[in-house]
C-alpha cells in the first residue's frame, strides 16, 4: 500500500479543496491510480471554507469571497477519531472519505482530515477551514494535522502495512516525526539512532514542486517548539534548518530515500539548490480522460478506442484525417467562445486565432508579457492576421505582485480595445481549465526560466490538439519540437540561473514567433497547422499523462529498495534562483 499525502487535492470543481497546479496534479495521480488499480490511499485536509472565490472589478482589482461548500453532499463521514498535540492541547481529528473510481470500476480512497468537531476549542476547529490561509502558526498547525494526524488516521482506519509514504511537497513532512515515534515505541526506546533515521527514510518518497524559495515553508524553531512541543526528532531538526528556520523541504529531503523534481530541468535546478542530495526527476503528467474535452474524446473513441485504458495509444492520432481533428477542435473552441462571450464585448470571433493563457496569477508566470509592448502587438496583428486572447487565473490573497499582473492585463485590454480583443475570465477553476485549454487555438506560456518547475496546463492543451507557444522551461523543454509540436519563445538558456534573460528579450521573441510563424501558418496554411495539432496529441498528449507519470513512480520510487541515504546539506551550495531580472 502507498499513502499519498498532499495539502491540496483537486477532486472535482464543486470541492474547492485545491488552489492550483499542485492540487490538480494530486487529483490526477489519484485518478490514474484508480485506473491502474494501484493500492494507493490519499490523505489531505478538508478545507471546509475552501480557497476563495475570485471577483474582479472593472479595473481588474481582485476581491476574495469565501467559498463554503456542502461537505456532506460530496463526502462520507467516518467514525474514526484520533488526536494530535498542538499548542499543548489534544486536538481531535476526524476524517471524511471520497472514493475516486477508475475507468473499470476500481476505487482509490481519499481522506479529508477535519478538526471542526465539538470537543475542540474554537480556534482549533478552524484548523481545517482555510487552504493556504492564516499566519505561520496556523500553517504549522495544519501541517501537524496533515503529517502527524495523517499517519495516525491511516492507522486508525486499519492501514497497518504501508510500504511507502509519498510526500507531495514539503507540507506533509512532519509525518516523519510520527513514523519515528512509531518505530521507537515498537522497540520501547525514546532516543532515535542513525539506523532509525535510515529506517524512516526507506518508507518516504518526496516530490519537490518548485524552485521558488518563497513557496517552501519555513518556521522559526521557537514556533515549532511552541506548536508541536517535544517530538522524537526534535534533536535532529537543526539538520533541517536553513537560515535559522526549520525548512520543510530540508526535513523531507533528509528523511526520504527517493526524491524527485517534476521535470528534467527542474531536477537539475533542484540538485543545484540542494547540493548533496540525490534528486531524480519524474516529469508531471495529466489525467487524459479528465482533460480531453467532450468533442475530442468522441473523436478518440471513434478512431482510437482503448485510449482511456492505454494513453500511449494516442500516438495513433498522427493517422486521424485532418478535417476530423479540425472539426473536433472547432467544437471545443465554440464551447470556449460561448463561455467568453457571456461577458465579453466586443465578442470573440470564431474565425480569429485565439491565444489561451490560464494559470495562477503569480509574478514569475508573467501573464503580462504578451501585452508588454502594445504597439508591437498591434503591428503583429496588422501584418500577419488578427488574434484574440483569453486570460484566467487567481492571485493568492496576499500576493500583491500577482494581483498587479491581473490589473496590467485589464489595462492592456483597454489600450488594445479596437485592435485585439482580450477577455479575463473570473474565478478560474478545474472546469474552466478544461474549457480553456481545449478551446484555445494556441496555448501561451511565458514563465521566467527556470522558475516553472513543470507546468501542466500545456499538457492538457496538447491532449486536445492545442499546440504550445512557450518559453523553454519546465515540461516544454521535453515536449517541444520546433514547428512540429508547437513553437519556442526564445532560446533555451541553460545558464538562465546565473544570467537571467530579461523580459524584453522574451517579449520580442514572442512577437517574432507570432508574426513570422504562428499566424501565417494558422491563416494561410491550415493543413500545416492541423499537422502540428496532430503531432501535439501524438507526441505529447500520449506521453505527458498521469498514467505514464504514475508508472514511473512505481518503477523508480515505490518498488525500489532504498539506496543509501542522502548526505547532509551543505548550505554554501544552496543557490538562490528566486530573483529573476524584471
Ligand atoms: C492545470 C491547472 C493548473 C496548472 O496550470 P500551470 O500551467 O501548470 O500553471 C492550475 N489551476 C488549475 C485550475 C488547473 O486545472
Amino acid at each position: 500500500m502507498i499513502a499519498y499525502l498532499s495539502m491540496e487535492v483537486g477532486i472535482e470543481p464543486g470541492m474547492p479543496t485545491y488552489a492550483g497546479g499542485l492540487g490538480v496534479l494530486a487529483g490526477d495521480i489519484v485518478r490514474a491510480a484508480a485506473d491502474l488499480g494501484l493500492p494507493l490511499v490519499a490523505m489531505t485536509l478538508l478545507h471546509r471554507k475552501g480557497y476563495f472565490r475570485q471577483r474582479l472589478d472593472a479595473a481588474g482589482r481582485q476581491r476574495e469571497e469565501a467559498t463554503a461548500w456542502n461537505v456532506e453532499a460530496h463526502l462520507e463521514a467516518l467514525p474514526a477519531r484520533i488526536a494530535v498535540s498542538i499548542h499543548g492541547r489534544q486536538v481531535v481529528v476526524r476524517a471524511w472519505q471520497r472514493r475516486v473510481t477508475g475507468w473499470d470500476g476500481a476505487t482509490v480512497p481519499v481522506y479529508f482530515l477535519d478538526t471542526d468537531v465539538e470537543e475542540n476549542l474554537p480556534e482549533d476547529r478552524l484548523l481545517s477551514h482555510f487552504l493556504y490561509g492564516g499566519d505561520a502558526a496556523y500553517r504549522l498547525a495544519q501541517e501537524a494535522v496533515l503529517g502527524i494526524g495523517g499517519v495516525r488516521m491511516l492507522r486508525a482506519l486499519g492501514y497497518a502495512d504501508i510500504r511507502r509514504f509519498h510526500l507531495n511537497e514539503g507540507h506533509s513532512a512532519l509525518l516523519v516525526a510520527e513514523l519515528m515515534a512509531e518505530r521507537l515505541r515498537g522497540e520501547g526506546r525514546t532516543v532515535p539512532a542513525e539506523d532509525d533515521v535510515e529506517a524512516v527514510r526507506q518508507m518516504c518518497v518526496f516530490t519537490t514542486h518548485t524552485p521558488v524559495p518563497a513557496a517552501h515553508d519555513q518556521f522559526p524553531p521557537a514556533l515549532v517548539e511552541r506548536v508541536l512541543g517535544p517530538t522524537p526528532i526534535s534533536e535532529m531538526l537543526h539538520r533541517c534548518c536553513y537560515g535559522g528556520a526549520l525548512n520543510m523541504t530540508y526535513l523531507a529531503l533528509h528523511f526520504s530515500h527517493y526524491v524527485n523534481g517534476v521535470a528534467m530541468r527542474h531536477g537539475e535546478v533542484s540538485r543545484r539548490m540542494y547540493g548533496g542530495y540525490a534528486i531524480d526527476a519524474i516529469t508531471n503528467g495529466v489525467h487524459a480522460a479528465t482533460w480531453v474535452s467532450p468533442p475530442v474524446a468522441a473523436l478518440f473513441d471513434r478512431r482510437i478506442p482503448g485510449w482511456r485504458r492505454d494513453n500511449f495509444s494516442l500516438r495513433y492520432a498522427v493517422g486521424i484525417p485532418r478535417h476530423e481533428v479540425w472539426d473536433a477542435h472547432v467544437a471545443a473552441k465554440l464551447r470556449l467562445l460561448e463561455l467568453v462571450n457571456r461577458e465579453q464585448s466586443p465578442p470573440f470571433d470564431p474565425a480569429v486565432l485565439t491565444l489561451g493563457f490560464a494559470r495562477r496569477a503569480s509574478a514569475y508566470k508573467r501573464a503580462d508579457l504578451i501585452v508588454s509592448d502594445p504597439d508591437r502587438l498591434r503591428a503583429v496583428a496588422a501584418a500577419a492576421g488578427r488574434l484574440q486572447i483569453v486570460f484566467a487565473g487567481k492571485a493568492h490573497p496576499r500576493d500583491a505582485d500577482g494581483k498587479h499582473l491581473i490589473e496590467m492585463v485589464f489595462r492592456a485590454r483597454e489600450t488594445l480595445r479596437n485592435e485585439i480583443t482580450i477577455a479575463y475570465l473570473e474565478d478560474y477553476d478545474m472546469t474552466m481549465a478544461g474549457v480553456v485549454t481545449a478551446g484555445a487555438d494556441v496555448w501561451l506560456n511565458t514563465p521566467h526560466p527556470p522558475l516553472e518547475a513543470s507546468g501542466t496546463s500545456g499538457m492538457k492543451a496538447a491532449l486536445n490538439g492545442v499546440p504550445s507557444l512557450s518559453v523553454l522551461d519546465g515540461w516544454w523543454l521535453e515536449g517541444h519540437v520546433e514547428g512540429v509540436t508547437g513553437w519556442a519563445i526564445g532560446e533555451d538558456c541553460r545558464e538562465s540561473l546565473v544570467q537571467p534573460v530579461d523580459s524584453a528579450t522574451h517579449a520580442a521573441a514572442l512577437y517574432d514567433a507570432l508574426e513570422r510563424t504562428v499566424l501565417p501558418l494558422f491563416y494561410a496554411h491550415r493543413d500545416g497547422f492541423v499537422d502540428v495539432m496532430r503531432y501535439a496529441i501524438a507526441l505529447n498528449g500520449s506521453f505527458f499523462t498521469a498514467q505514464r507519470m504514475l508508472q514511473e513512480y512505481v518503477i523508480k520510487a515505490y518498488q525500489r529498495e532504498g539506496l543509501s541515504g542522502p548526505q547532509p546539506p551543505s548550505p554554501r551550495e544552496h543557490q538562490d534562483v528566486s530573483r529573476p531580472a524584471r
